[in-house]
């Protein structure tokens, strides 16, 4: 939907490249190759990865396996409505509400310039306000160098819609007690090292029933910082795998 806009017809990719190609082709979904990145051997934590970019996404990796429902249900934690009030950001799936159009990369664009509309002052003192005084031309190359550079009102901003993606971890966490989650995606490796700080206060803030603070420092890490996820995790899916491609799930 992030792309599209809405779920389309459905598309045999499979067999048309198949059909193409002339050799096996299996198709997976993006974060599910993206998780088994960091599968690095049969005995592998559990895990949560979450991409935060234009949009959010997830999935949970537990004992060889992405956990997800026999039709491919699972890992949309971004089309979690987490804001029921009415007037809601909207997403770009058309839902109200959703995490991934309060908490993605896009959805914190959205929320500076509400900020700055409602603080237009503040906007203009900031670091934000010197590169873009038209906040609706700014960009988030721009806010995620404010924050990075420590500036107290994108910082804000970042902290605003930091809660929402911390009550989504905290449900995974409280409801199948997953530990790790893995961050990933252009706006969360953007901001890098003081996303993961901030939103692990807010993890702290809201507090994670059964672990003290040096677990919940520990809950949250940085994916590596390029964009061969998918890649890198798909020759891993297989590789786990072996030449049984028939086991590797469809989605
Ligand atoms: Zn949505």
């Amino acid at each position: 939907p992030t792309i599209w806009g809405g779920p389309g017809e459905p598309l045999a990719v499979r067999q048309s490249l198949e059909d193409r190609l002339g050799l096996p082709v299996v198709v997976v979904n993006d974060l599910t190759a993206a998780a088994w990145r960091y599968v690095h051997g049969p005995d592998e934590p559990p895990f949560c990865l979450i991409t935060v970019s234009s949009g959010i996404g997830s999935k949970v990796y537990r004992a060889g396996e992405v956990l997800l429902d026999a039709e491919g249900h699972g890992g949309e934690l971004g089309h979690w409505p987490c804001d029921p009030s009415p007037g809601a950001p909207r997403c770009d799936c058309g839902g109200r509400g959703h995490l991934g159009g309060i908490a993605s990369g896009r959805g914190t664009l959205a929320a500076a310039r509400r900020a700055a509309h409602a603080d237009p002052l503040g906007y203009a003192r900031s670091a934000l306000g010197a590169v873009a005084p038209d906040p609706d031309r700014l960009d988030n190359p721009a806010l995620v160098a404010a924050i990075r550079s420590g500036d107290p009102f994108a910082t804000g901003v970042l902290r605003s819609v930091l809660p929402y993606l911390a009550s989504a971890i905290i449900s995974v966490f409280t409801s199948i007690g997953i530990r790790r989650y893995i961050l990933m995606g252009g706006f969360a490796l953007a901001v890098g090292p003081r996303y993961v700080q901030l939103l692990t206060e807010e993890l702290e803030r809201l507090g994670c029933f059964g672990l003290d603070s040096d677990g919940i420092r520990r809950m949250v890490t940085l994916g590596a910082p390029d964009d061969d996820h998918g890649l890198i995790g798909a020759g891993r899916l297989l590789a786990a795998r072996g030449a049984g491609l028939g086991a590797v799930p469809a989605v």
